[in-house]
């Protein structure tokens, strides 16, 4: 029987989990669910001073809230230091390392790198890799305080893990030369690798916090979905090898391969993350995205309940469009309250220009006129006076939109007139005529 696939996520807690490496465990749990093998946890907790026990809270907040489930319990990397020590001594009673005193502050222990030949592997990503030995140097495995290194505890304890195959960034594979070598010397198999491509801005060079939300935390905070996110990432350095994007993780999970992986680095683009959530919102139950909407309108401190009632409708043409939760209140605003804001450039372009208050005033007469306020009428309605005015409709429902919600985006106009009803749209057209004809817009 082939051997159990094993795979790891071993992140350093640091505070803020940077999508980067949540990125690496996405990987990791795409591969070991496909192959039916056990995605494990450890968590590289040796630097003291930044794996506080609240970062190790925020990292498993983080996976839990992806849904990036583990097998088996965490394993604690310093709960390993004495095993990392007393293999260190085992390198050095074999020749494999040797002590040096450096800058006289005591003895470290030194992992000899061999002098000729070459160090290769076949990646899983990035194909053939190979190192001349003599571009490669010894290096630290064990501090002069005592402390054992990143290379040593991160083989180790993937040995003691039974890792098979380390799926993590591409800024570890100068590592794996090094950790390729320690395997052989310790006397334990080396795993496969995969290094995934690095996730860049659109100037091509590494994503960092300057382009914009690099933590998971804030997508989070900005009404992003986790599935968006699970869904966004997995899709930086992969790709199913069909059209597909929007994927449920049964999906993933079955399409998953890293012979579609690609090497080249990975674009991180925000609107397209911001496209997919908005794909993700409209698919979301209702239920859970009214519950959603009514804590966004809370927080911001509207009503639960639209001017004009009808809540089931405004939020039938609101789900569709919501591309964040955090946009909620702001798109919605002039649903909930009378005082709403208006675009500055929309009110430039659709309203300041001559006569506007004269349309705006000659529409609600129309409108006002109709037998029957329905969304047929008042759109006939419209078409009609711009066919008189033989203009078409577009200059006349710009002004109107504008008036209405102080924005050039929302649902469907006639739609949005019907939600607000007839007495306030009205009152919100003459309203804004009044103000420009004052000046006062
Ligand atoms: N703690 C290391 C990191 O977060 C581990 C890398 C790895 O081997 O996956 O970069």
């Amino acid at each position: 029987m082939a051997e159990k696939i094993r795979v790891r996520f071993a992140p350093s807690p640091t505070g803020k989990v940077h999508i980067g490496n949540i990125r690496a465990a996405i990987f990791n749990w795409l591969y070991a669910r496909h192959v039916g093998g056990e995605f494990l946890l450890r968590v590289e907790d040796t630097d003291l001073e930044r794996s506080t026990p609240e970062a190790i809270q925020t990292l498993l907040e983080c996976m839990a809230w992806l849904g990036l489930d583990y097998d088996g319990e965490v394993m604690y990397q310093t709960s390993q230091r004495e095993h990392h020590l007393a293999v260190a001594e085992e390198l050095l009673a074999k020749g494999y390392a040797y002590k040096e005193n450096k800058g006289g502050q005591g003895e470290c222990v030194i992992f000899r790198m061999p002098k000729e030949g070459v160090i290769e592997y076949d990646d899983l990503v990035k194909g053939h890799m190979k190192k001349k030995a003599k571009d490669t140097q010894d290096f630290v495995i064990v501090r002069s305080d005592g402390s054992p290194v990143f290379h040593l505890a991160n083989v180790l304890d993937d040995i003691t893990q039974g890792v098979t195959h380390i799926i993590r960034g591409d800024d570890h594979v100068e590592n794996t030369f090094k950790h390729i070598q320690l395997f052989k010397a310790i006397g334990a198999p080396v795993p496969q690798y995969a290094h995934l491509p690095m996730i860049v801005n659109n100037a091509g060079k590494p994503y960092s916090k300057r382009d914009g939300s690099a933590f998971v935390g804030e997508f989070r905070e900005l009404g992003y979905l986790p599935e968006t996110l699970f869904n966004y990432l997995a899709l930086l350095g992969w790709a199913p090898g069909d059209d597909r994007e929007v994927m449920t993780r049964a999906e993933m999970v079955e399409a998953f391969d890293f012979a579609k992986c690609k090497a080249s680095p990975a674009r991180f683009d925000m609107k397209k993350l911001t496209w997919m959530n908005g794909e993700y919102i409209a698919r979301q139950p209702r239920e859970a995205y009214e519950a959603e909407f009514a804590k966004r309108l809370a927080a911001a401190g509207l009503p639960a309940e639209p001017l004009n009632g009808h809540l089931g409708e405004l939020l039938d043409q609101i789900q569709p469009r919501t591309k964040t939760y955090a946009d909620i209140p702001g798109n919605c605003r002039y649903f909930f309250e009378e005082a709403y804001p208006f675009d500055e450039k929309a009110v430039a372009k659709r309203l300041k220009p001559e006569g506007t208050a004269e349309l705006l005033e000659e529409i609600a007469t129309a409108i006002e006129a109709l037998p029957d306020f329905s969304i047929e009428a008042m759109e006939a309605c419209i078409r009609a006076m711009g066919e008189a005015k033989g203009t078409g409709m577009g200059p006349l429902v710009h002004p109107i939109r504008v008036a209405v919600s102080g924005k050039t985006e929302g649902p469907g106009l006639f739609e949005m007139l019907w939600l607000l009803g007839r007495e306030r749209s009205l009152g919100r057209l003459r309203g804004v005529a009044a103000k420009l004809r004052a000046g006062e817009l």
